[in-house]
């Protein structure tokens, strides 16, 4: 049944969506890769005078996304060349090529609105056959396909890879109440067999297994860090390496993640209990709000608790 995902579509060309598509083309499946349309132009291109409705521009996020991947150390490609087995777009411009893949990957900005909206857009082009997956790191999968038609929801799920895709084995595999169980299996088996993972099922319950206990040590940590003065570098030291864990120290995998994707995340917990220490404790720090709102967002804005030189 692997054999069945020849050809892949990846929505969103962030950190995720652009490693996950590289990771599908490690092992032979090739992707669009889909993102917005940007709304302004680069000095770059205001110098050389195109408009915003050239394709260039309009496939712009995506096109960049693929071009930076081989530049990132380590590469999320096994081989440069595999990067042509990545094709670029603009959503509006190419959504509707969506029919002719076997599985559809959402990967955009952690936000139920953004996510629902998206799922009827892909619905509006799917075809019964079409496995559509959410990258969503713990927004309930049942949720978000609400006011989706019943056949389409058989055939939704969530598949939530791990950072990077490329070394990360761990993906957790959430059916929603609607999924088909031979819809399950498919994803189940191609990413056992053709991707490498180690797959967990896991139930839709607010940031699934993985997030919601990875999720409540970094916030202890990060809280630890305000309450007692400790410095990132120190915390670093005694959760990277000295652990056991290369390249997993706390305040290097924030950064890597992505502050803003990670206050998401912890909202997700937290906008969901009502009170008791997992409200408390899942209450993104100040701190942490305070460098979001500074753009100081982690590796992909150059500066996060390290600053990229
Ligand atoms: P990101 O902010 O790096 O990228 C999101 C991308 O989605 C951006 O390029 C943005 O332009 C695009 N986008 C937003 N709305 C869109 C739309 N309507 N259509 C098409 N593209 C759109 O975010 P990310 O870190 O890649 O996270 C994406 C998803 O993966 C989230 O659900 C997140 O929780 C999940 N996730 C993230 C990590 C991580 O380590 N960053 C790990 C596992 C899961």
């Amino acid at each position: 049944m692997a054999a069945n995902i020849r050809k892949a579509a990846v929505i969103g060309s962030g950190v995720m969506g652009a490693s996950i598509a590289a990771q599908l083309a490690n092992v032979g499946i090739s992707s669009l890769l889909l993102d917005i349309v940007p709304t302004t132009l680069t000095p770059d291109e205001e110098a050389k005078g195109v408009s915003l409705e050239h394709p260039a521009v309009r496939n712009r996020l995506a096109a960049n996304a693929i071009a930076k991947l081989p530049s990132l150390k380590p590469s999320p490609l096994y081989d440069d060349s595999f990067a042509s087995r990545i094709t670029p777009g603009n959503i509006e411009d190419h959504l509707s090529q969506i029919r002719n893949v076997d599985w559809v990957i959402e990967v955009v900005v952690e936000n139920l609105a953004v996510k629902r909206e998206l799922l009827r857009k892909i619905e509006e082009h799917w075809k019964p056959g079409i496995v559509v997956s959410s990258n969503t790191s713990g927004i309930s999968i049942n949720e978000m396909a609400e006011g989706c038609g019943e056949l389409f929801k058989t055939h939704f799920l969530g598949t939530h890879f791990f950072n990077p895709p490329r070394y990360m084995k761990l993906m957790e595999v959430i059916p929603g109440e609607n999924t088909d169980s031979d819809i399950v299996a498919r994803i189940v088996e191609a990413s056992e067999r053709r991707l490498g993972k180690g797959v967990v099922i896991a139930k839709d319950t607010p940031n699934f297994i993985a997030n919601r206990i990875g999720t409540y040590g970094l916030l202890v940590t990060l809280q630890a860090m305000v309450d007692k003065g400790f410095t990132v570098e120190e915390v670093d030291a005694v959760t990277g390496p000295a652990m056991g864990r290369p390249k997993s120290a706390t305040f290097r995998t924030l950064d890597l993640v992505g502050l803003d994707t990670f206050v998401h995340v912890a909202n997700n917990v937290f906008d969901k209990v009502d009170g008791g220490d997992e409200k408390l404790i899942f209450e993104p720090p100040q701190v942490l709000k305070d460098m979001v709102s500074r753009g100081w967002i982690g590796e992909k804005a150059g500066q996060g608790f390290y600053k990229k030189i």
